[in-house]
């Protein structure tokens, strides 16, 4: 199976014209509510390819709390070990949306910030069981850490994407416990002080990640396509040509598709082909979550 031990978020999202200034209010046109959050995206990403995705994480005992359980329920993710936190409340993300999809964004991390050892334990056999684990950073860095460990004792891969950026940087050490990272420009920038922006770059990049203990580093460029490097294999897999309108979320359907990939017995240059069709095809669609794909439309696209 796979595991996804991470955020769930509510995403409440307006559309106005324009954004408000500091001190004004706007009216706007409707607002939309949906499923968020980085581990949440990951792991429905991972559901909706067929994979059998289990997500560890928190929400509160309030509204959102119910709406988050529902949507993901709705989705085919199991919240089996999913807790109820009784004191914080579910997390959440205000979005504002303008006429030109300009956005601004408050997060509140409410329950996911206080993901812990606790819950780690409360689901041990799905870390100890987990081929592959996905984590990222919206619920606290330690855990990640410990999670991290626990799954490679099992012989478990671990898949980490170091979003959003740590810009306080990372445990001493933290790489040297995961298998794959994945960073886009931004955080490749953030953990290597090294931007880069084509191939040759991003090798140099993931020669820089390699260095700090990691197995396996893959620079996602964006619309500019991905690099990979571990011991054995190294490439550039270009873009998917595709009609882009919101790259939402790419680089987390772009994740839940390489674990799938490896869950599935995958090359890592096989596993990252097949992510790259499944970020191109989540620009193609609107929404977070909602924009993920279904095998047959990667497998579609990579035939095609
Ligand atoms: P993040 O969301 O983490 O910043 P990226 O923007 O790099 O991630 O997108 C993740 C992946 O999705 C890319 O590496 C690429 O494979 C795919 N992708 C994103 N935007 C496009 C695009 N416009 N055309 C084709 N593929 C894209």
């Amino acid at each position: 199976s796979i595991a996804i031990v991470g955020s769930i978020n509510v995403d409440i999202t307006t559309r106005s014209d324009r954004l408000p200034q500091p001190g004004e209010t706007l009216h706007g046109h409707s607002y939309a509510i949906n499923l968020g959050g980085k581990g949440c995206n990951q792991a429905v990403a991972a559901s909706k390819l067929g994979g059998d995705a289990k997500l560890v994480g928190r929400i509160g005992k309030d509204g959102f709390g119910d709406i988050a359980a529902q949507h993901l329920a709705d989705m085919g993710v199991s919240t089996e070990h999913v807790h109820l936190d009784e004191t914080h409340g579910t997390g959440i993300a205000v979005i504002g949306v303008d006429a030109n999809s300009e956005n601004s964004i408050i997060v509140i991390g409410g329950a996911n910030l206080a993901v812990d050892e606790s819950d780690l334990e409360r689901s041990s056999d799905v870390l100890e069981t987990a081929k592959i684990m996905l984590m990222q950073l919206e619920i606290p860095v330690e855990t990640c850490l410990s999670a991290a460990k626990k799954v490679r004792a099992s012989s478990g891969k671990v898949i980490f994407d170091p979003a959003p950026a740590p810009v306080h940087g990372l445990p001493e050490g933290f790489l040297q416990n995961v298998d794959v990272v994945t960073p886009n420009e931004t955080e490749t920038e953030i953990l290597t002080g090294f931007r880069p922006t084509n191939a040759e770059e991003a090798a140099h990049a993931a020669n820089l990640l390699r260095e700090q203990g990691v197995a396996a580093a893959v620079v996602k460029l964006g619309a500019r396509g991905v690099y990979f490097k571990d011991e054995t294999s190294e490439g550039f897999v270009e873009p998917f040509k595709v009609n882009a309108i919101d790259t939402v979320a790419a680089g987390d359907c772009f994740n839940g598709g390489l674990a799938y990939a490896l869950a599935d017995g995958k090359s890592l240059a096989e596993a990252v082909r097949f992510a790259a069709a499944c970020g191109a095809l989540s620009t193609t669609k609107h929404g977070a979550a909602t924009s993920a794909p279904t095998l047959a439309e990667v497998e579609a696209l990579m035939g095609a």
